[in-house]
């Protein structure tokens, strides 16, 4: 159970346990010099009571030696299984994140912003981290040492005991029962941190639309309206858990206080040796100090327990999971039924939607925007699952299918490819792990790579930059094709959003697509005429459902929703050709 509430994996938890025993070691071996320093005083004490001459000193300067030697042993032991296993339970952690976070459906990361999970990766585990490297074990140890010295001063002398160690459950009590409010108080400090953390990101993410708008003023107030909530709740957090932890510290004190007087007592009424007395401030003010130490770094632990609950919530997010075995006797896709809607309960985006993509043709989809067609697209490679009916590549369910396995089968084209800041070989070279450099080169050739990676500083070697900076859209989209075609999947989905490109690099975008579709199922988002009128099959979407189907010139002659959307089509492509010669004249 500790091990969960912790949040441990099974090498972690192994590793805890040793730092906890070296810590308790540790902290006794810390009472050994005490020890020598008790026969000393007490050798001394009795020879001078018996008038006799004092004994050698160097005897217990040669123990006292060893004392401080197996002290700094004992530390340095402490140190070593504290410390180096923190640092390696912590990189397990983070890839044990990011492992699990890759078998999520994509529904999570809907519900979920990017700032929460960044900051649960890596501001979480750091925290962890120290906790687990400064204050867990020391906690731990030092309870285990405590209660080791408090029995033996008890079975000492046990008045003195209790006069010594009598604050320690009336402290307990205290900060027990003013927990609540400081982890109330934690908690929505946490709260207010994720809310300013998104705010600056958001920022960031739109500083050029906030600009062009002229919206900074207003954006900025919002900005600075969070930072200061987040002041507001880390004082009052800081406050709280302040007093509680002060409160706890000052009735530690009076120990020490109630020992002294307790002894006094004791050494005036003959109850007591002058020895004994001295034992006991020695002991006290030594079990004091690593309490104080836990009672200091507690709050950290206070303010960990909400990130340690985060991190076990994530871990406990149900992944996307299915048979690896997948092979289908062939590649229709097939939608049968399906209804749809993102997070469940919303308004359906596809309602009872079915039609199957053929192997060895182009299905087009084609709609209004908003009607369903990426979504459709998703749903085939099972970014989501579907709410009712099922989507299937020759008779296989893809939901039973594992996520991996079945993009294996897939190769995506969109206009928003996301680019990594390597080189153009090795942005292409993620289309298939492992292939040769001649046939990443083979495929970029095909993807009319060519022209603009000859202009590139380092050709196919050149650094891309971040998300692939330096490059236009087409060039970026023909990186996308060429990597679909080193991936030679046997079903392609397509987001034709080449409205942006130049004629030029349309064609040359067109020539390298249609090396890539021969023979595959393919499935596009067609969004020019062109496309729609060379497809085999059009699927129009009107709304989430099926509004009419069959080959494009079929659908022209019934004179339905597509024809229309073919006629607006051709009408404004008239229209701002008109326009654009009228401003001329
Ligand atoms: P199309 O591709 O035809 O323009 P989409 O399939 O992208 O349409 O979107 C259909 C509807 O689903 C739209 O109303 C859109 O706002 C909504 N939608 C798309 N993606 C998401 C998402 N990730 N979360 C919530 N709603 C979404």
């Amino acid at each position: 159970m500790l091990r969960k509430a912790l949040g441990l994996t099974e090498e972690g938890w192994r590793a805890f346990r040793r730092g906890v025993a070296f810590c308790a070691i540790a902290n006794l071996a810390l009472m050994a010099p005490m020890c020598v320093l008790y026969v000393l005083v007490g050798n001394f004490a009795a020879h001078l009571e018996a008038g006799a001459p004092l004994p050698e000193l160097a005897p217990y300067l040669v123990a006292v030696a060893a004392m401080l030697a197996l002290v700094a042993v004992t530390q340095l032991l402490e140190y070593r299984n504290t410390y180096g296993p923190v640092y390696d339970e912590s990189a397990r952690k983070r890839e044990g994140i990011a492992e699990h976070l890759r078998t999520l459906p994509l529904s999570f990361f809907g519900e979920r912003d990017l700032s929460d999970l960044t900051n649960t990766i890596m501001k979480d585990c750091a925290d962890q981290e120290r906790l687990f490297m400064h204050v867990v074990p020391q906690l731990f140890g030092t309870g285990i040492s405590s209660i080791v010295v408090i029995i033996f001063a008890i079975i000492f002398d046990w008045r003195l005991g209790v006069a010594a160690f009598w604050p320690i459950p009336v402290a307990v009590a205290i900060m027990t029962a003013t927990s609540g409010l400081s982890n109330r108080k934690v908690a929505a400090k946490e709260a207010r941190r994720l809310e300013m953390v998104d705010g600056v990101q958001e920022y960031l993410d739109c500083v050029r639309e906030i600009r062009a708008t002229n919206r900074s003023e207003a954006f900025l107030d919002h900005l600075r309206e969070r930072l200061s909530a987040f002041e507001r709740a880390q004082v009052a957090s800081e406050l709280a858990t302040g007093t509680t932890i002060s409160s706890g510290q000052a009735f530690l004190k009076l120990g020490i206080a109630t020992t002294i007087l307790v002894g006094a007592a004791l050494i005036v009424s003959g109850d007591v040796g002058f020895l004994t007395y001295f034992a006991f401030l020695l002991v006290v003010t030594r079990v004091y100090d690593p309490i104080n130490v836990v009672l200091q770094s507690s709050i950290e632990l206070m303010e960990t327990r909400h990130s340690i609950r985060r991190t076990n919530a994530l871990a406990a997010e149900r992944p996307m999971t299915g048979s690896r075995d997948f092979r289908p006797r062939g590649h229709d896709v097939v939608f049968e039924d399906v209804s749809f809607s993102y997070g469940g309960t919303d308004e359906p985006v596809l309602s009872h939607v079915s039609f199957t993509a053929k192997e060895g043709e182009i299905t087009a989809l084609v709609g209004p925007s908003g009607s369903g067609k990426s979504t459709c697209a998703k749903l085939a490679c099972r970014f989501w699952d579907v709410d009712e009916g099922r989507v299937s590549v020759r008779g296989v369910d893809v939901s039973t299918v594992d996520p991996e396995v079945l993009l294996g089968d897939f190769a995506q084209v969109f206009q928003d490819v996301v680019l990594f800041d390597e080189s153009v070989a090795d942005n292409i070279r993620i289309g298939r792990e492992g292939a040769s450099d001649e046939e990443v080169l083979a495929a970029a050739r095909a993807a009319n790579c060519d022209g603009f990676a000859s202009l590139l500083p380092e050709g196919y070697a050149t650094k891309i930059g971040e998300n692939g900076a330096r490059l236009s859209g087409g060039e970026r989209q023909r990186i996308s094709i060429a990597r679909a075609l080193l991936k030679d999947a046997p079903i392609v989905v397509l987001d034709e959003a080449t409205a942006s490109l130049d004629v030029e690099n349309e064609t040359e975008v067109q020539g390298a697509l249609s090396r890539l579709l021969a023979g595959k199922t393919v499935i596009v988002i067609a969004h020019r005429m062109r496309t729609v009128m060379g497809a085999d099959h059009v699927v129009v979407l009107d709304r989430g459902r099926v509004a009419e189907e069959g080959a494009p010139t079929d659908l022209l002659e019934r004179g339905g929703l597509f024809a229309r959307m073919v006629h607006l089509q051709a009408e404004s492509a008239e229209w701002s050709l008109q326009g654009s010669v009228d401003a001329r004249a």
